[in-house]
C-alpha cells in the first residue's frame, strides 16, 4: 500500500506541535510509547460483541485475555468490585449509566455547565438535557465552593432520579458523603464523573467516591494518563432499585444493567487496541514512578495556582486541591476567547472557560482553565509552574502585541527543550 504522506507529514507536524509548546489544557496528557503502541496495535481489526467469555464472533480467545487484565487492573486500581473497560469515551460511559438508570423524562440533577459541571450531566445541548429533565445546582458566588445546600434544596424539591457530581473545571475536592446523605433521603442514585481528577483518586490524594457513591464514570485520558476512551465503575455491586428480572425470574444486579447498556444499548463492537492500551496504562498507575508523577501534578497545580495570585489573577475559589485552576480575567479585561488565541499565537496552549456567573457567552467567556497532568509528565516541577504563570502572565499583559508574542514563543521552545518529550 502506498503510504499516506499527506496525513503523516501532518501527524509529523502535530508532533512537533506538542514537542515545542506548553500543553496546559487540563483534559490533556502524553501517554507513554507503550500505551500509543497498543492503541496502534493489530488489536484495532478484532471484532469482539459481548464481554470476554460471552462473545458473539469465534477467534476472541487473546483480545479476551486482553480486556480481562484491563478489568482486573482497574479494579486494583480504583479498589472497585466491578468495572466496564468498554465506552469509548467518558460521553459513552455516561451516555450507558443513564440509559441503565433512567427513564426518557425522568429527572436529573446535575453540576451546572457554566459552573464547571460537563455537557453529559445535563445540558440543552446533549443527550442528556434532550433525553432527561435536567435540574442543576453551582458553586457559591461568594467561595467558588460547591453549593451543597443549594443541592440539597433542589434535590428535596424536586425528587430527580439520579444525582450527578463531579466536573470539567473544578478545583476542589467533593463532599461524596453529603451528597449520599441527601440521595438517600429521596432514593435517588449518585453518579460520580471523576473523569479529570481520576488519578488523583485513585492514589488517594482526593477523597474517594467508590464507597459512597453508586456509580462512577471515568475518562482514561485525562490525570490517569491513558489513551483517549471512558471507564464504568462500582465500589460495590447492588440489586437494581428498579426490579429487572432475568428471563429466569432472577433479579438483575446493577452491573449486569450496566453492561447491557454499553453493548448493545449504547455501543456496538469494543475497541479493543484501546483496550489493550487502557490495560497497559492501568499498570503504569500503579506503579511507584506513577505516584510520584501524580504526587508532583497535585504540588504543581499549588505552584502554578500560586504564582497567579502573586501576580494579581483571580483564582475561582482561591486555589486547587487537584490538578486545575480556573482563572477569573475579568480584572485584567481580557476575555477568555482573546487570551486563548493571545496564548496560541505563543505555543500556549489552554482553553477558554466559563466561570461561575459569568456574563459572557460560552464562546468568549470571562475564564481560562489550566491543567498542571501534561507538563508534569514532560517532568516539570514547583520552578517552571512559575515560569509558565511568568509566560502566561507576559502574553495575557499584552495580547495584541505580536512582537512580544514571538518574544513569549521563543522562551517558551526554550523551556519545553529542556523537557522533551518522546526522547528515544
Ligand atoms: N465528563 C467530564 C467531567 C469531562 O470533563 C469530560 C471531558 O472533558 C467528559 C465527561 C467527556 O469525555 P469524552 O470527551 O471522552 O467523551
Amino acid at each position: 500500500m502506498k503510504r499516506d504522506k499527506l496525513i503523516f507529514k501532518l501527524l509529523d507536524e502535530e508532533q512537533q506541535r506538542q514537542e515545542e509548546g506548553l500543553e496546559l489544557i487540563a483534559s490533556e496528557n502524553f501517554v507513554s510509547r507503550q500505551v500509543m503502541e497498543a492503541a496502534g496495535s493489530v488489536a484495532t481489526n478484532k471484532y469482539a460483541e459481548g464481554l470476554p467469555g460471552k462473545r458473539y464472533y469465534g477467534g476472541c480467545q487473546i483480545v479476551d485475555e486482553i480486556e480481562t487484565i484491563a478489568i482486573e487492573r482497574a479494579k486494583q486500581l480504583f479498589n472497585a468490585e466491578w468495572v466496564n473497560v468498554q465506552p469509548h469515551s467518558g460521553a459513552q460511559a455516561n451516555a450507558a449509566v443513564m440509559l441503565a438508570c433512567l427513564n426518557p423524562g425522568d429527572k436529573i440533577l446535575g453540576f451546572d455547565l457554566s459552573h464547571g459541571g460537563h455537557l453529559t450531566h445535563g445540558s440543552a445541548v446533549n443527550f442528556s438535557g434532550k433525553l432527561y429533565d435536567p435540574h442543576f445546582y453551582g458553586v457559591k458566588k461568594d467561595t467558588g465552593y460547591v453549593d451543597y445546600e443549594l443541592l440539597e434544596k433542589v434535590a428535596l424539591k424536586e425528587k430527580p432520579k439520579m444525582i450527578i457530581c463531579g466536573a470539567s473545571a473544578y478545583s476542589r475536592d467533593w463532599d461524596y458523603v453529603r451528597i449520599r446523605a441527601v440521595a438517600d433521603k429521596i432514593g435517588a442514585l449518585v453518579l460520580a464523573d471523576i473523569s479529570h481528577p481520576a488519578g488523583l483518586i485513585a492514589r488517594g490524594l482526593l477523597t474517594d467516591p467508590l464507597p459512597h457513591c453508586h456509580i462512577v464514570t471515568t475518562t482514561t485520558h485525562k490525570t490517569l494518563r491513558g489513551p483517549r476512551g471512558g471507564l464504568i465503575m462500582m465500589g460495590k455491586d447492588f440489586e437494581n432499585p428498579w426490579g429487572h428480572k432475568t428471563p429466569k425470574g432472577e433479579i438483575k444486579m446493577m452491573s449486569t444493567l450496566l453492561d447491557m447498556a454499553v453493548f448493545p444499548g449504547t455501543q456496538g463492537g469494543p475497541l479493543e487496541h484501546i483496550i489493550a492500551a487502557k490495560a497497559i496504562a492501568f499498570g503504569e498507575a500503579l506503579s511507584d514512578s506513577y505516584m510520584k508523577y501524580i504526587l508532583q501534578v497535585k504540588k504543581n497545580g499549588a505552584a502554578i495556582a500560586k504564582a497567579f495570585i502573586e501576580r494579581g489573577y483571580e483564582i475561582v475559589s482561591g486555589g486547587t486541591d487537584n490538578h486545575l485552576v480556573l482563572i477569573d480575567l475579568r480584572n485584567k479585561n481580557v476575555t477568555g476567547k482573546a487570551a486563548e488565541n493571545a496564548l496560541v499565537k505563543a505555543d500556549i496552549t489552554i482553553n477558554k472557560n466559563m466561570v461561575p456567573y459569568d456574563d459572557k457567552s460560552p464562546f468568549t467567556t470571562s475564564g481560562i482553565r489550566i491543567g498542571t497532568a501534561a507538563v508534569t509528565t514532560r517532568g516539570m516541577k514547583e520552578k517552571q509552574m512559575e515560569a509558565i504563570a511568568a509566560l502566561v502572565d507576559e502574553v495575557i499583559n499584552d495580547p495584541e502585541n505580536e512582537l512580544s508574542l514571538e518574544k513569549v514563543r521563543k522562551k517558551v521552545h526554550k523551556l519545553t527543550e529542556k523537557f522533551p518529550l518522546y526522547k528515544e
